[in-house]
């Protein structure tokens, strides 16, 4: 299969927050594959931007120490890095002040697009917005791209909101959730809408549950104090896990249409119950295997904030009332694993006199390691002597069907970016999305107000507490491994 590449147009990108952490493991890095790619084309240029005072010479540096760290090394092609490196371009800019904005506006092009990238606290969205408008830097057809966290509740987000609409319009904000620029992610679209397979099937009538897990072997270690503000709720839940559970629960939009999806988005989060506090749990790892617990990582003894949440959600609508949505994630669990498993009830009535062995249909979709879909089917066991059943599953790796293809696609920060440029905000959320999530997420968070979180051994999956929340349905959580 032949991978196609296409081109964008030329385009001005600044990066707010180019010498920080995101910029150096994701943004640069990603910005010179799409240039190896070929997508990037000639003309356009990207245009670091902080407070360092640093020449353009030092930012190359910066960024091919960057490349030199990030990308694979079947990725490295000397002449490509250095053709790519020349189209960087470095303003020492202060978003809190002055300094640095007429440079910047001398730097900026006409008849190309412009695209400002905000890797910079969400604190200074407002005074980044505010002076891009005054010095007439960015216009009506700019586009802005934000970095999650966007807000802490509803009252920040809509803040937040209220602050970036003074300045733009709705069309011109990309809200990162990088969640959406996976492959597999956009692959549940794919699945669901393309084929006609899982479409009749896909509701309450034939589907038992939902399972969406997000488990993750590292601990909060090196963002710790940002985590303990957080928690996993806000961290993962409000936006990751959500995006997840509205492809997986949306009604088919009437066409792929940035608004079109994000209106069936919305209505899935908008149906949402109420969580109860019995369909919750939460936990904190402790210490173990040489590794500290997570009241060491936060150096907090007294933290209530939670590296693992399990919790059941309803969605009240004709398509799935009475499915339940089981959702898990936490940090320093068994193995690193994000994936959907859709398990279907039982056929009505079954024609084996001995069904054993018996089980449910489940479509699993992986999100990683291994992005792909296996769906478990039951068959005959093979061999005489009546008919026995055993389950066998239809595994499809991505990466192998799709040859090359498969192997080889494209981090999610490329992209969202290449996305920003073409301006389709389809994978981008848009702002009453975000407020309808923490609409859900605030009541959600409210209810463990000075409760502390289960302990659970580190490299498990969960505090006990969690599993009892499927057995005591009857139902068991897949396996993390
Ligand atoms: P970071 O490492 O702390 O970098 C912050 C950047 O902002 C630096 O380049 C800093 O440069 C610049 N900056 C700070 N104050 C400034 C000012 N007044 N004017 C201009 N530039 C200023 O943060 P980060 O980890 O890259 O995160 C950036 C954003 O992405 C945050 O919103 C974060 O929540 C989000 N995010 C990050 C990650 C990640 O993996 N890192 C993941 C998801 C989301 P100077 O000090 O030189 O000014």
């Amino acid at each position: 299969m032949v991978s196609r590449v296409i081109p964008v147009e030329p385009f001005d990108l600044v990066v707010f927050g180019a010498t920080g952490d995101l910029a150096r493991r994701k943004i640069l890095p990603g910005l010179y594959r799409r240039w190896l790619a070929g997508q990037i084309p000639e003309g356009s240029r990207l245009i670091g931007a902080a407070r360092s005072a640093m020449t353009p010479g030092a930012f190359r540096a910066f960024a091919a120490q960057a490349i030199d760290e990030f990308v694979a090394d079947d990725k490295r092609d000397a002449a490509a890095e250095a053709a790519f490196l020349a189209r960087l371009e470095y303003v020492a800019v202060d978003a809190e002040g002055q300094t640095g904005w007429r440079e910047l506006a001398a730097l900026m092009r006409d008849g190309v697009v412009r695209a400002f990238y905000f890797s910079v606290a969400p604190a200074l969205f407002g005074s980044l917005a505010e002076r891009l408008k005054q010095h007439a830097i960015a216009d009506d057809a700019s586009r802005v791209v934000v970095e999650k966290p966007f807000g802490s509740d509803l009252e920040t987000a809509r803040a937040l909101n209220a602050t970036l609409a003074r300045h733009f319009q709705e069309a011109q904000i990309y809200r990162i959730d990088h969640y959406l620029g996976k492959e597999t992610v956009q692959n549940l679209m794919a699945v669901r809408f393309a084929n006609i397979l899982f479409e009749p099937l896909w509701n309450a009538q034939y589907v038992d549950h939902v399972q969406i897990t997000v488990a993750e072997t590292v601990g909060v270690a090196g963002r710790a104090s940002y985590y303990d503000k957080s928690g996993a709720m806000r961290d993962m839940v409000q936006n990751h896990m959500m995006q997840l559970l509205c492809l997986i629960a949306m009604e088919p939009p009437y066409h792929f249409d940035p608004d079109a999806v994000r209106d069936e988005k919305l209505k899935v989060i908008r149906a949402l119950d109420p969580v109860r506090a019995e369909n919750i749990v939460r936990g904190q790892y402790l210490p173990g295997a040489g590794q500290p617990g997570y009241l060491e990582d936060v150096e907090n003894p007294e933290s209530q904030s939670e590296s693992f949440v399990a919790l059941q959600a309803h969605i009240s609508n004709w398509r799935w009332k009475g499915t339940p949505f089981y959702l898990r994630t936490g940090k320093r669990l068994r193995a690193r694993v994000s994936e959907i498993a859709v398990t279907f009830k039982e056929p009505p009535h079954s024609i084996f006199d001995d069904a054993q062995g018996w089980r449910e249909n489940v479509l699993v979709i992986r999100l990683q390691p291994d992005e792909g879909m296996n769906l478990k089917v039951m068959i005959k066991e093979p061999g005489p002597g009546g008919m026995r059943l055993v389950q066998v599953p239809l595994d499809m790796s991505f990466a192998e069907a799709l040859g090359a293809e498969g192997a080889d696609m494209p981090d999610a920060y490329e992209r969202l970016i290449m996305d920003v440029i073409r301006g389709n905000q389809t994978l981008f959320m848009r702002g009453d999305e975000v407020e309808a999530a923490w609409a859900w997420t605030d009541p959600v968070i409210d209810l463990w107000d000075g409760q502390k979180p289960h302990d659970y051994e580190p490299g498990t999956s969960g505090p006990e507490e969690a599993l009892m929340l499927m057995h005591r349905d009857g139902r068991r959580w897949r396996e993390i491994r």
